[in-house]
């Protein structure tokens, strides 16, 4: 078979690119060697985010373009991006003072410039308290409230990203694994040979171009060119913990400063549980697969929270689940792991190496997925000939609010005779697709019933996910359900 673009890698910005490319009319394959949205993308903090950290690097431009991705996520999918309230807590001899987190607030906020996220605020310790009535007074001098997004299931966005990519005509198959880059006489990448984790058969394809997006697993994927390129990933890795909500922890989101070395993190609600991360560590080794968490990182993690919340306690035995993933950030020399840039960068091989038909994706954050995929599909029609057709991925639709869409469901799931409770749910992982698990139920009607194995599921949405939501095995059931993580 052969295609105009062949994309490696199923994360946020593979299947962004699929997504766009199909619909400006290539003809597209995507392929993963896991199940879609697996790899770095579910290690994430799951913020869309501007990056206020960003700003104390001066990459204004960069924070300037997550800002605006950020409006246009948050308005195109609000079933999935939500704007979150964070409270910076202040206390006497921080490193930064508190007056210098608020000019950096206010500097976000006008670059923002987005009616949908309010302007920052100041808070006395009266207030701070009122707020996370949980936090330590131990030098607590007050905080600050400021907006941004959260992507609770970016997960689910890739599934969304694979489905509108088939929709448009192209190709995409997850437990499919690029064995090797197949190059012609003169050096050019003409196709790969693929392999199906599942079923063991493997497949040659061509296409006229490929783009590797494999995340941290760039260069590994670009080790079988016959002479490499130089490394381009330089990657750090960040590990987060899933603990229970407690009475005693956060009510809200969170970002402190760690005691133990100065360094950002965040405390998030997040599936009804509280996500915590991250540490922040160059990653040294060839081979991303020997990624493993470190034990001082959970003990980390721990004792920073419980520094915050003292009376939540929480302990090694509370955690429910561990993530770990690698920022596919650009191989740098020396340099600090949080000063290492964030920005993005497309390496077209044939400038950089001289070996055509190919291009790596280098960085690369969830936030601006949307925004790489329009310059990589500009460059691919670029490189392919083909005449600049426009990008249609910025386009904001009228839809209804979220709390419309749940109270339609509700309405729906009762007239099926159905628990109207699943409503929320179905909404926050389906948005106004949650239609197609109804009209399963309607149609079978005993798939409305309770899953007995998945949690808060019905048996209609773990049939959706083997048919409609390419769910081939158990746990990408459950990564579809987002029941296990
Ligand atoms: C700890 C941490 C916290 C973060 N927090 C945030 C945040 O809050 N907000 C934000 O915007 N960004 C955040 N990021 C950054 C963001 O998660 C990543 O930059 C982004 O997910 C990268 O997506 P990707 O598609 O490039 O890579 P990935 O999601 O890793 O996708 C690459 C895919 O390629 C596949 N693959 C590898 N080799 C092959 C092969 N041979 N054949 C086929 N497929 C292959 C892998 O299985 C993988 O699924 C964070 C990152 C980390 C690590």
């Amino acid at each position: 078979m052969k295609y105009d673009l062949l994309i490696i890698g199923g994360g946020i910005n593979g299947l962004g690119i699929a997504a766009d490319a199909s619909e400006r009319g290539l003809k597209t394959l995507i392929v993963e060697r896991n199940d879609w949205g697996a790899g770095t993308t579910s290690a994430s903090s799951r913020l869309i985010h501007g990056g206020l950290r960003y700003l104390q690097y001066g990459e204004i431009d960069l924070v300037r373009e997550s800002l605006r991705e950020r409006g246009i996520l948050a308005r195109q999918r609000p079933h999935l991006v939500h704007p979150i309230s964070l409270l910076i807590p202040t206390f006497q001899n921080q490193p930064m003072p508190g007056w210098m987190v608020g000019v950096g607030l206010g500097l976000y906020h006008l670059l923002a410039h987005d009616p949908l996220f309010p302007r920052p605020s100041a808070l006395d310790v009266r207030d701070t308290k009122m707020r996370e009535p949980g936090l330590t007074t131990d030098r607590l001098t007050g905080g600050y409230i400021y907006p941004d997004a959260q992507i609770e299931f970016p997960e689910r966005l890739c599934v969304e990203l694979m489905r509108e990519t088939l929709k448009s005509g192209g190709e995409a198959r997850n437990h499919t694994r690029v064995r090797e880059l197949r190059q012609n006489a003169e050096g050019a990448v003409i196709g790969a040979l693929l392999h199906d984790e599942l079923t063991g058969t493997d497949e040659e394809v061509e296409a006229e171009l490929t783009i590797n997006a494999a995340g941290p697993w760039v260069d590994v994927v670009n080790r079988t060119l016959k002479i490499p390129p130089p490394k381009l990933i330089g990657g750090t890795w960040g590990t987060h913990l899933v603990l229970p909500d407690r009475d005693a922890g956060p009510k809200g989101a969170i970002y402190a400063t760690a005691k133990r070395d100065n360094r950002p993190f965040f405390l998030l609600p997040w599936n009804d549980r509280l996500l915590v991360g991250t540490t922040d560590v160059k990653f040294t080794a060839n081979d991303p697969d020997a990624l493993k968490i470190e034990p001082w990182e959970p003990e980390y993690l721990l004792e920073e929270t419980n520094h915050l919340f003292p009376d939540a306690r929480y302990r090694e035995s509370d955690i429910e689940a561990t993530t770990v993933g690698i920022r596919p950030l650009p191989s740098t020399d020396g340099k600090k792991t949080g000063a290492i840039t964030r920005r993005h960068f497309l390496v077209n091989h044939a400038e950089r190496n001289g070996v055509a038909g190919i291009v790596s994706i280098v960085g690369g954050k969830l936030t601006t997925y949307r925004s790489l995929a329009e310059e990589a599909v500009n460059l691919a029609l670029k490189l392919l000939g083909r005449p600049l057709v426009a990008c249609k991925t910025a386009k904001i639709e009228e839809i209804p609010t979220v709390e419309t869409q749940i109270r339609d469901a509700e309405a729906s799931l009762l007239r099926l005779k159905r628990d109207g409770a699943y409503a929320r749910r179905l909404i926050a992982l389906y948005g106004s697709s949650y239609r197609e698990i109804l009209a399963r139920i309607e149609r079978e009607p005993a798939l409305g019933e309770s899953s007995s194995e998945y949690p808060d599921t019905l048996t209609a949405q773990v049939i959706h996910a083997r048919e409609a939501e390419q769910a081939r095995t158990e746990d990408d059931i459950a990564r579809r359900l987002m029941t296990k993580f």
